[in-house]
């Protein structure tokens, strides 16, 4: 049994190679670049005015002659002679040789003439070409997670595809005789399947789209088979149950059986001490514990951190804080325990129903309480280490 950080190192060394894939920049909101961008275009791609108003060369005049009018997308630029001005919009072409744009606000007109009453200092209002990045320079640097925002910057820089980390395919093996899908009445001895579901839900939040869910009773060679079928497949593979110590636990003998090799196997934890990681080529397994809470906590806490560096993410685990204990906790143990709990505003509480089969006190949850296995007690008003529940 190893201890939670040795666990944590272990998965930190993965994966050793990266895949890459182009995507149209309509899909690529949360992906990661692989590569720098550069720009090909110089934004503005030409000068710009900034204001509705009047565009003219600055002279120390205060009245000008109208000859023309500027607006957002034409292409005419006007000649300009001393002591002449053109009309002109947010976004339109400035004439090559007009060097200053004054607001409307700030002139007074009269037919074709406009008098000004505050005049703009020399190259007022007008956006360089290339003012924000210029033709060849880098736009987005690789590594940078595209939001919304650096989406519509490389699309205004007339960018269709971006080369990106590949968000990795995911197959969830569940294993259980005693599951029944949703949907219709239980039969006698037999649960809901729900980790399917769960993992599932918490895949495509981070962004996972590609999915398969397989479904195995407790037979070691159907196990084996559906295990030997998802690897070459699947950059991930999350077996939920069946890697306890009972009777009918197949899963680790299962995946040894199929060559994965094993990373390390149980966790001086709780919940979900029977944790199993392994890798076979470019594929990594976690075998999950069945218990729902234990399968969701050691998803969080070993799963998802790979999953993201798999994706190019810099920040991959949950984001840790320390807070302020409303609860009193015993560990006598000698685990470390993730606990279901409430953090509110610096000060977190323990949740009652902590047990690794309970969902509902998970559900009710926006943290996990980290408790080392060498703290014993924590004291109300003691500061403990969380983990926030945001993905
Ligand atoms: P196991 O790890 O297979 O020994 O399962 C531990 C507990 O989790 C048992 O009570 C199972 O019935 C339950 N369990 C296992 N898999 C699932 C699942 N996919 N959905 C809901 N409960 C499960
Ligand atoms: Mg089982």
């Amino acid at each position: 049994m190893i201890s939670v950080k040795t666990a944590l190192a272990i998965i930190s060394e993965f994966p050793k190679t990266y895949h890459f894939e182009v995507v149209s920049l309509n899909e690529a909101l949360n992906f990661v670049l692989s590569e720098d961008v550069f720009s090909p275009i110089n934004m503005p791609p030409f000068r710009q005015s900034a204001m509705d108003g009047y565009a003219f060369k600055y002279s120390d005049k205060d009245k000008y002659f109208i000859v023309g009018e500027s607006k957002a997308g034409d292409s005419n630029n006007h000649i300009l002679k001393e002591g002449e001005a053109v009309r002109i919009f947010t976004g339109a072409l400035v004439p090559d040789n007009a060097d200053t744009v004054i607001m409307q606000e700030h002139v007074e007109r009269e037919g074709d003439k406009i008098h000004i009453q505050k005049m703009a200092s020399q190259c007022a209002n007008i956006r360089k070409t290339g003012e924000q990045i210029e033709a060849g320079a880098i736009a987005l640097k690789k590594d940078t997670k595209l939001n919304e925002a650096a989406i519509g910057f490389l699309a205004c820089l007339g960018i269709t595809t971006v080369s990106v980390y590949k968000t990795p395919k995911v197959a969830i093996l569940v294993t259980g005789n005693e599951l029944q899908k949703p949907g219709i009445d239980l039969e006698q001895g037999k649960i809901y399947e729900s980790n399917s579901i769960m993992l599932k839900a918490a895949l495509r939040k981070v962004g996972v789209k590609d999915i398969e869910i397989i479904r195995v009773k407790d037979d070691y060679k159907d196990t084996k088979t559906s295990i030997e079928n998802v690897l070459n497949t699947k950059d991930l593979l999350l077996v939920s149950g069946g890697i306890s110590v009972g009777d009918y636990d197949f899963v680790k003998e299962a995946l040894l059986e199929n060559d994965v090799e094993e990373l390390f196997y149980k966790i001086n934890q709780k919940p979900g001490k029977p944790l199993w990681f392994g890798k076979k080529e470019n594929t990594y397994v976690f075998a999950l514990p069945g218990n729902p809470a234990s399968a969701l906590t050691c998803f969080y806490i070993y799963a998802l951190p790979l999953l993201r560096k798999m994706s190019g993410y810099k920040h991959n685990h949950l984001q840790k804080l320390i807070a302020k204990s409303k609860s009193a906790i015993k560990n006598p143990s000698g685990k470390t325990l993730f606990l279901k709990a409430k953090l509110e505003g610096g000060s977190v509480e323990v949740l009652h129903g902590q047990s690794s089969a309970m969902l509902y006190t998970y559900a009710l949850s926006n943290a996990l309480i980290c408790v080392d296995f060498e703290t014993a007690e924590v004291k109300i008003g003691d500061e403990v280490e969380c983990i926030k529940l945001e993905l």
